[in-house]
């Protein structure tokens, strides 16, 4: 029963409430207006839009003559135990390692046969054509940009490391005063967050995305992430024509990118767990960086708008856009006028090529936020894809993020999911990235689906890295050409100098993979080998020849440039060892150190012939002996076994073994058998272990085992390879 004295209290209440809710419309009320009437207002970055970029003096990446693990004190940076209990142990490095031992006590090497072929440095595909304009071109930029002495600041920059490759006196000295700079100075202030001018910021930026290009209807092609179906019997010839020319320009099905919004909305595939995560108010801010080359220019506007639709405001200081001289009309001035209204979206240009990583090192150098983060220029970002990776840089400023990467696939445009629990290795042949499965006990050991996964590399296109952590590190070898390696080089120098490289769960985008890549030139291959040839002479220490051997030819000195400064900055630094990287991080990784490298198993009767085998024809055979081929390289293991080939990911690897009829043939070698296990003797005959019979040339035959009478034919050189690795003398 209700009482009047209790009435008065809910009576009085209830005006608080309606003059609350007056209060709010009020406000409401005012931001709608202020908003319409004054629509600058809100933060002044967004009228930043360059020709007039905004450069950070302290932006170029050349803090290297610090140790890290000064400058971590010095910045009481503090590593934490990863979240998912991987926990990387101390330097434990091994410098005198056993493979320079095994080549020591190894096999005879005195008997090398002559080798008259002219050599071309490496064992690839010769191809002809210009290929891409070489990377050390001085940069030039568009006239207007040249009024901007920041602008020529990076094009000098860029100059001077280019023509100096990265000759360590002269780039490195500058390096100290960033980091002195910024030392006291936390990636984040807690102090005195507006949330009101959050808010007014979203919706801004929202009204602005709004005026340029409304959300399309949720029915309209491609929204959702759903595939775009083109029946290519109703085209029009001339349709048929444009649809394939986009293909040939783009790699993917510029038609159907045509079609779909430029603000489409995408999927949310992050795992349940992640959707509930509240991410701290006081994350660091990032530039994002996005290079692009011929970019087509409705995935080019579509990047840009999904960053602006799915990062929160007040983490995003500015979008880099970086135009590595694209020639295509569409990204001329129309591009400017088209990108002028969007707010923090800067455009930076290089006129001459200077390829993905020199034009991110421009990026790097316009960048002002504590975070950089690097998106490639066909991606769409998802809800909070960004929080997570600052998280943890915030957290732990030594860490590199990377999203999950899902798909959109290069025809139809349909977003597929991806694995998740993965993490990147490389390939002995070209060092190159690939994902991998965890292994059962990396998955024991997560703590929580969420966690971050320690990731040995990553695929590079797409991560954050603190700015300074960056610089600290060196930024990217400015050695490396056009496209590829740079991957490799972050994430091994991350790892051995106290960092941790992480695939976060909870940050997911998609990303166009293509089957053929338009940008990268007919001297792709032989530019992605040249820029892994740098990557492990400097970084991998002993195990360099495991990638060395696959790739160099006999009495060849590769040719990949000056790396003296790479090598002076690794040992300033102080990192760990390679082998400790192999030990504790790239556990899962095949890398059989203790084998001996063979360059051609030589017949000594027949001393033009060779053991040579095919992964495409199980008898394995004696060929004309030809230093230029895989077929006759093969690694000898210390548990007997015989690798044929070059090393390429896990095992198991190609063997040689002897069959039940005593031939001998290449199979897949998963496990130790005795019949894939073989003894050079001290007469220099190759023994199989279950049959005690020896390998012999017959000619005409493949190779057969017989009794062991010690003839020629029965005998073999093993030809260690022969090859000098040299790093240029450092100038003075
Ligand atoms: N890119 C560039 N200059 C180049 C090669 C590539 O700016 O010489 C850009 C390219 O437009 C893309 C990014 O670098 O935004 C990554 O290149 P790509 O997508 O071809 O590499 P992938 O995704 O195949 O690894
Ligand atoms: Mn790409």
């Amino acid at each position: 029963m209700r009482t009047g004295r209790q009435e008065r209290p809910t009576r009085c209440f209830f005006r608080f409430l309606c003059l609350v809710l007056v209060f709010w419309f009020l406000v409401f009320l005012q931001y709608i207006i202020v908003d319409e009437w004054y629509p600058h207002t809100g933060t002044d970055n967004h009228r930043h839009f360059s020709g007039a970029v905004n450069i950070n003096p302290h932006g170029l990446p050349n803090d290297h003559l610090l140790r890290v693990e000064d400058v971590r004190d010095k910045l009481k940076l503090h590593r934490k135990v990863p979240p998912d209990g991987h926990v990387p142990k101390g330097d434990n490095s091994d410098s005198d390692h056993h493979f320079e031992k095994l080549r020591r006590q190894g096999f005879p090497n005195d008997h090398l046969p002559r080798v008259d072929k002219s050599d071309n440095g490496l064992n690839i595909n010769k191809v002809g054509g210009e290929g891409l304009p070489k990377a050390n071109r001085p940069v030039k930029v568009l006239e207007k940009d040249r009024k901007s002495d920041a602008v020529k600041n990076i094009v000098e920059f860029i100059q001077e490391k280019m023509a100096t490759s990265d000759s360590p006196n002269k780039a490195y000295n500058k390096t100290l005063a960033p980091v002195r700079e910024v030392k006291d100075k936390n990636l984040t202030s807690t102090s005195n967050i507006d949330y009101h001018a959050r808010s007014r910021d979203e919706a801004e930026v929202k009204r602005i995305l709004n005026t340029i290009a409304p959300l399309a209807h949720v029915k309209a092609p491609g929204e959702f992430g759903r595939a775009v179906q083109v029946h290519v019997e109703s085209l029009s010839k001339e349709e048929k024509i444009k649809m394939e020319e986009g293909f040939n320009r783009t790699g993917f099905n510029l038609h159907v990118s045509d079609l779909i919004s430029l603000r489409r909305r995408v999927p949310d595939l992050r795992p349940a767990g992640c959707r509930g995560i509240l991410y701290p108010d006081d994350l660091p801010a990032t530039s994002i960086i996005i290079c692009f080359h011929n970019e087509a220019w409705s995935t080019l506007i579509r990047t840009v708008f999904s960053v602006l639709d799915n990062t929160p405001q007040h983490l995003l200081q500015e979008v880099i856009l970086v135009d590595d001289a694209s020639d295509h009309p569409s990204l001329g001035s129309s591009l400017e006028e088209y990108l002028r209204p969007l707010p923090k979206v800067k455009l930076v240009r290089a006129s001459s090529r200077v390829g993905l990583i020199g034009a991110r090192l421009l990026g790097v150098a316009a960048a002002t936020a504590p975070v950089l983060t690097f998106l490639d220029s066909h991606v769409e970002c998802m809800k909070d894809w960004l929080q997570p990776m600052l998280h943890r840089i915030k957290d732990d400023e030594f860490t590199v993020t990377y999203p999950v990467i899902n798909g959109i696939d290069n025809k139809d445009f349909n977003i597929y999911q991806v694995e998740v629990y993965y993490h990147g290795l490389f390939n002995w042949v070209d060092l190159t990235y690939f994902p991998s499965p965890l292994t059962l006990s990396m998955m024991r050991k997560r703590k929580s689906t969420t966690a971050p996964i320690m990731s040995p590399t990553m695929p590079g296109g797409i991560f954050s890295i603190s700015r300074r952590y960056f610089h600290l590190l060196g930024g990217y070898d400015p050695g490396l050409k056009v496209w590829g390696g740079e991957n490799i080089e972050l994430s091994f120098k991350t790892w051995m100098c106290n960092g941790t490289v992480e695939l976060l769960p909870c940050s997911h985008l998609a990303h166009i993979f293509r089957t053929t890549n338009p940008n990268l030139g007919k001297d792709a291959f032989r530019t992605v080998l040249n820029n892994a040839m740098r990557v492990a002479y400097v970084w991998m220490d002993e195990y360099k020849y495991l990638f060395f051997h696959n790739v160099v030819s006999n009495h060849v000195t590769p040719q990949f440039g000056d790396v003296s400064g790479r090598v002076l900055l690794r040992k300033k630094l102080q990192c760990k060892s390679f082998h400790w990287y192999m030990k504790e991080v790239a556990t899962d990784l095949y890398a059989p150190i203790s084998a001996v490298a063979l360059n051609k198993i030589v017949n000594v009767k027949f001393d033009n012939y060779c053991l040579t085998h095919s992964i495409y024809y199980p008898k394995v055979w004696c060929g004309p002996c030809d230093n230029f081929i895989h077929q006759q390289k093969v690694w000898y293991l210390d548990n007997g076994q015989l690798l044929a080939g070059v090393l390429w990911r896990e095992k198991p690897w190609m063997c040689l073994v002897a069959n039940s009829t005593e031939l001998v043939m290449s199979e897949r070698c998963d496990a130790i058998k005795q019949r894939r296990q073989w003894t050079y003797t001290h007469e220099n005959t190759i023994l199989n272990t279950l049959h005690k019979k020896c390998i012999e040339l017959i000619p005409g035959k493949p190779l057969v085992l017989t009794e062991c009478t010690g003839v020629r034919s029965q005998k073999w050189v093993l030809q260690q390879p022969s090859y000098k690795l040299v790093t240029h003398p450092i100038r003075r």
